[in-house]
């Protein structure tokens, strides 16, 4: 390909659900193609069908492209605006003899469809009206005059070579008997009209393109290069659905997945480069240039979305996590804590998660004060007097050490460990107990140096006087 500089692609979503893997994934394709050649990428709401279309889902589409950073050039254009462009087409077609008008009810279609079938034949609308010079009536719908022998070919940009035979087809209605224009028909009036050079879309759309070219044919209109990618597939090789795990794009976001991951992840679920898999959205945008698209259909893996999400926040700039994070931790009433100690945390944490739900959750013991720590089943439970012991002493230590970075500190927490001639995890488990409420959790010097002396020590001491022995009243001690 060597459009650089004249590449137009689009996006044409129908508004009748929330953006889903699938589709955003075609809307990933052609923006990358777009930026990869320095071109445009165009967004089409497709809201021709009344009844099914809804503004709800139009929003939610919009929002979800916005979130993933899938921005379009200019504004979008919605479908249901152009029903005059559409039949001023519709005109010019039966102007130059390229279309007619028909007057066959449907159930005369349906029986014509039923006598070809019966005779083995392709059920089709045998043409019956074409010579009739009809005009316009009551009833009446408008169809194409489809060349009746001869082939329709294309290179697809995924698929290779096609080759469709004219007479498989049938002369297709293009503006309905109550006037409203066909689907195939505004498509390719709007891909025209909007310039567009490459229609990349999902392969449930393959058997409508020898259709759309005949329009084009017919509009005296340039072909689009086409490119028609595989459908995705659950892990069994099924077609998707939720019962795969996979989800409208905006309740990833509730999950805690980044915009760039999730990109990265559908991005792989079509393209390949190499093996790599982790790439951020520059190098894709340089590297995506519209070969490498898999012939095959890949599946959708949830466990493999996660993995591409953790290590995007294991790469990422802790401070690009600190907006995306502050939802999360509204949850907890934390999204005012304060914006060192958070980012502290995240640089703690950004290796150990795979998702900002788990990041929230587990800085959550960090960010709130000692007061409020709630300790998880059993972990109170766990500091023996033993436990107590180490911990009271290590709270002398560590009141006096003179600096609280996390190299000092590990050095104050082993010089305890070796004077006691202890395992480190006699010490380190009552501490983290202390600290974090838990049993599990990041390095405890890392963790102490991010919350600071203060924090450190108040939560030590919460922790001793939580589990202080409670004296036996001697009166119960004398009971039998
Ligand atoms: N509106 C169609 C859909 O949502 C897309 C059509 C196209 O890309 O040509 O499947």
């Amino acid at each position: 390909m060597n459009a650089r500089g004249k590449v137009v692609t689009r996006f044409a979503p129908s508004p009748t659900g929330h953006l889903h893997i699938g589709g955003a994934r075609t809307a990933v394709f052609c923006m990358l193609l777009a930026r990869h050649y320095g071109g445009r990428f165009l967004l089409r709401i497709e809201d021709t069908d009344l009844e099914r279309s809804r503004q709800e889902y139009t929003d939610s589409i919009l929002a979800s492209m916005r979130r993933l950073k899938l921005d379009w050039d200019g504004d979008p254009i919605f479908q249901k605006d152009r029903f005059d462009i559409y039949n001023s087409g519709i005109d010019r077609l039966l102007a130059s003899g390229h279309a007619y008008w028909c007057g066959c009810s449907p159930e005369e279609v349906e029986a014509m469809r039923e006598k070809a079938r019966s005779e083995g034949k392709k059920p089709r609308y045998d043409g019956r009206c074409r010579t009739l010079g009809l005009g316009p009536g009551p009833g009446r719908s408008v169809r194409l005059a489809a060349p009746r022998e001869g082939r329709i070919e294309f290179d697809d940009m995924v698929k290779g070579h096609l080759s469709f035979d004219a007479s498989e087809l049938d002369d297709m209605i293009l503006r309905r008997s109550d006037g409203s224009p066909t689907y195939n028909f505004s498509v390719v009036v709007d891909d025209a009209a909007m310039n567009v050079t490459h229609v990349l879309r999902g392969d449930d759309h393959v058997n409508n393109t020898p259709r759309q070219i005949l329009i084009y044919r017919a509009l005296g209109a340039e072909l689009p290069v086409f490119g028609h990618v595989p459908m995705i597939l659950g892990p069994d090789r099924q077609k998707l659905s939720k019962r795969h795990g996979a989800k409208a794009v905006i309740e990833y976001d509730k999950d805690g997945l980044l915009p760039d991951a999730l990109v990265n992840y559908l991005v792989r679920l079509g393209w390949s480069c190499g093996d790599r898999e982790i790439f951020d959205r520059d190098e894709l945008v340089r590297l995506f240039d519209g070969n490498n698209l898999n012939r095959s259909p890949a599946a959708f893996d949830p466990q493999k979305l996660l993995w591409v999400n953790a290590e995007h926040l294991r790469r990422a700039a802790p401070e690009t996590l600190l907006p995306e994070l502050l939802p999360f931790l509204r949850e907890y009433g934390l999204e005012k804590a304060d914006e060192k100690l958070v980012l502290a945390c995240i640089r703690i944490l950004q290796a150990r998660v795979r998702t900002l739900t788990d990041m929230a959750g587990q800085m959550r013991p960090l960010l709130t004060p000692a007061a409020g720590l709630t300790y998880e089943s059993g972990a109170l439970e766990s500091l023996t007097p033993e436990a107590r012991r180490h911990l009271a002493e290590l709270r002398g230590r560590l009141a006096g050490a003179k600096d609280f970075d996390r190299d000092a500190l590990h050095a104050v927490i082993q010089a305890h460990v070796e004077e006691k001639d202890v395992k480190f995890k006699a010490v380190g488990q009552p501490l983290r107990v202390a600290l974090l409420g838990s049993v599990n959790g990041p390095d405890i010097a890392q963790v102490m140096q991010a919350v600071g002396r203060d924090d450190a020590l108040a939560k030590l001491d919460r922790a001793l006087e939580l589990t202080t022995p409670m004296r036996q009243p001697q009166h119960q001690a004398r009971l039998p």
